[in-house]
Parts: C-alpha cells; structure tokens; sequence
C-alpha cells in the first residue's frame, strides 16, 4: 500500500466502514486493507474487479480476497517473491529435461569409447605396430581411459544433480499447498477451488464443468513425464483464456481441471465447455528432444448446474457423473447434449 497523509487516511477510513457493513464484510486486517485500497481509488484495476463482482452479485471468498489482495495491494517485494516461486518451477522442469538429454549422449559417448578402445586393443594384439606406433596407440589408450573415466563421474554428477532437482520440486509443491495457485500450470488450486464453490453455492445459477484430459497416462508412458507436465500447462492455458461470464479455471487434481460459472445457464456453461473442448484438440506440444510436435490431444467435460437443495458435493457428484458418461461414449466431448 501506498503512504498516505494523515487527512486523507481518515477520509479513506470514514468511506471503508460502511462499504465492509454495505456488503456484510468481516473487518478482519486483509479485508480492511482490500477495502480501504478501493475506498482510496488507488487501484483501477482493483476497482474495476470489485466492481464488476458487485454488479454481478458475486460472493467474494477469503481465497478470492487474498488473491486480489496479492495482485492489487501486496508489495512489489511480495509479489517479486511470488513470481520468483513461478520461475524456479519452470527452471526446474528445464533443467530436468537437460540432465536427461545430457546423460542419454554420456551414455552413447562412453559405449564409443569402449568400441574404440577394443579396436585400439586389437591392433596392439594383431602385432600390425611398430615401436613408434605402439607409442601412439598406448598413449591413445590411455587418453581414452582418462575419457571414460571422467564420463562416469560427469555421469555421476549428473545423478545427484537429478536427485536434488528431484528433492527442490516436492520442497517447492509442498510450500505451494498453503497457497491459492499450483505450482505447474499457475491456475488456481483446489484449496482455492473449494472456497470458491462454497462461497457459490448460495446463489442461484451457478454451473460447475469438469475436465478430464482423455488418455493421459499414455501421453506420460510414450513421451515421458516432463512431456506430460507440457501437455497439462497447455491445456490450463487453454482453459482459462476459454473463460467467459466470470468464469474461473482451477486445478482440480492431477490432469483434472474444474471450471466455476457463476450465473450461467447450462446450455451457457455447455458453450463454454465446447469452446474448451476444441481449442485443447488443436494443442500442439513440440518435444525438445526430437523437435517432434505432440498433438491428437483430447479432454472430456462433464456439464451441471446447481439445483435447489443442491450442496457443493452434490454439484460436484452431477458435474463428474456427466463427465463419466463422456468417458464411455468414446472420450473428446461434453456432457451432456442437451439440457
Ligand atoms: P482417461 O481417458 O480414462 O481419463 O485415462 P487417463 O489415462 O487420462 O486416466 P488415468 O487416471 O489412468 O491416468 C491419469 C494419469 O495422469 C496418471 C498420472 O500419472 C498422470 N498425472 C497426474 N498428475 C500429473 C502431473 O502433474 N504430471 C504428469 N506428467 N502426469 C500426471
Ligand atoms: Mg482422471
Ligand atoms: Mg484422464
């Protein structure tokens, strides 16, 4: 927050009690601050947000406040901290991809060696040398012991690197639990997800999608994990730029993402989920290692609207039993047709 002189502060105070009274806010020190923020006009965008949410008679959740709290009010510091946790992520998966590239051509490069070592031996016990040439030859045997030896401890190396890459990652998901965003496709997480339809579940017409990417675990045995991670930031990216109406992409869980509507029909949601849908087929995830790209990807939706009586499981059980009989109807669409 900005520094503020003494008048202008009260003047701001004066105008954040009845906002927080106005919309049943609890004046606890996060909300205050959001509020006074937006009493203050310091932010545009902030108001812009709150404002939109008042007009569409959103709830606004403590995961949703501490979100905008972070965008609009934290310290650059705080959010520079934020933003680093991203990067690290990133580099993280880079990095890992490079060891295993790198310890594949180690491996390679030590069965030359050994081949050329043979070959190397052969004319020494074929008797082809003379003096001058068994010189040559022993100290080229030599050169390539050396060769082979420090191929082995780079190779080595290379593993414990991979351990503790291995060690900083479940360091790095483990601190991102307390946290509303997941760590590998930046979307909001599970955590924030729960709050959300929570806070939701009061108003009417609300609309929950689930996705399942189809066939998930064979794009991880063909192409391998961190290929598989690729394809997951794909399709998150997907997801949330195919939000409209308020729409908000989540996390639901491994290669499950959840998508709230609020004040949306089904026939809307089922649009959306549509839209989803086809923009995830036209994926395409280059591999690094073989500049080939990876595509023919597909998810199932499962569609539900909120009925009368209904609690947050109960929409979720609707929404995932639709998404089950997209799955048996042969996978890639969503459920279900009609209303
Ligand atoms: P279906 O079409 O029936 O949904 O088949 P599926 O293969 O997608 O479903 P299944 O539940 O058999 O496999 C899901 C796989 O998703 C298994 C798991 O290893 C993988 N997975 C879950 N989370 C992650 C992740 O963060 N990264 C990667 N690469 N894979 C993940
Ligand atoms: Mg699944
Ligand atoms: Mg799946």
């Amino acid at each position: 927050m900005k520094n503020h002189d003494l008048e202008n502060s009260f003047k701001h105070l004066k105008n954040t009690i009845p906002l927080l009274l106005k919309h049943k806010i609890p004046a606890v020190p996060l909300n205050y601050a959001l509020w006074y923020t937006y009493a203050s006009k310091e932010s545009e965008s902030l108001n812009e947000t709150l404002d939109d949410a008042l007009q569409r008679n959103l709830p606004i959740s403590d995961s949703k406040t501490k979100d905008l709290y972070r965008k609009h009010v934290a310290d650059e510091q705080d959010i520079d901290t934020w933003d680093l946790r991203h990067s690290l992520e990133s580099m993280v998966i880079e990095l890992s991809q490079s060891v295993q590239d790198t310890r594949s051509e180690t491996r390679n490069f030590k069965s030359t060696m050994d081949t050329c070592m043979d070959d190397l031996a052969k004319v020494e016990r074929e008797g082809l040398s003379m003096e001058e040439v068994m010189d040559l030859v022993r100290t080229l045997v030599n050169q390539t012991k050396q060769i082979r030896g420090s191929t082995l401890s780079f190779s080595s190396a290379l593993n414990d690197a991979e351990k503790e890459i291995t060690r900083l990652r479940s360091q790095l998901e483990q601190s991102q639990q307390a946290a509303l965003y997941d760590a590998l496709t930046g979307l909001c997480n599970r955590r924030y997800f729960d709050e959300e339809l929570a806070a939701h579940a009061m108003r009417p017409h609300m609309c929950l999608i689930l996705v399942d990417l189809d066939n998930f675990k064979t794009i991880n045995d063909t192409h391998g994990h961190v290929m598989g991670d690729l394809v997951l930031k794909a399709c998150a990216k997907k997801l949330q730029v195919a939000c409209r109406e308020g729409a908000q992409a989540f996390r639901f869980g491994g290669e499950e993402f959840a998508i709230i509507v609020p004040n949306c029909k089904l026939n809307v949601a089922r649009q959306i989920a549509e839209t989803m849908r086809r923009a995830i087929e036209k994926i395409g995830v280059r591999d690094k290692r073989t500049s080939e790209v990876l595509g023919g990807i597909s998810a199932s939706f499962g569609v539900a609207e909120m009925k009368q009586g209904m609690n947050p499981l109960g929409l979720i059980q609707a929404a995932d039993k639709h998404l089950y009989d997209a799955k048996n109807l042969g996978r890639n669409r969503v459920m279900p047709i009609s209303n």
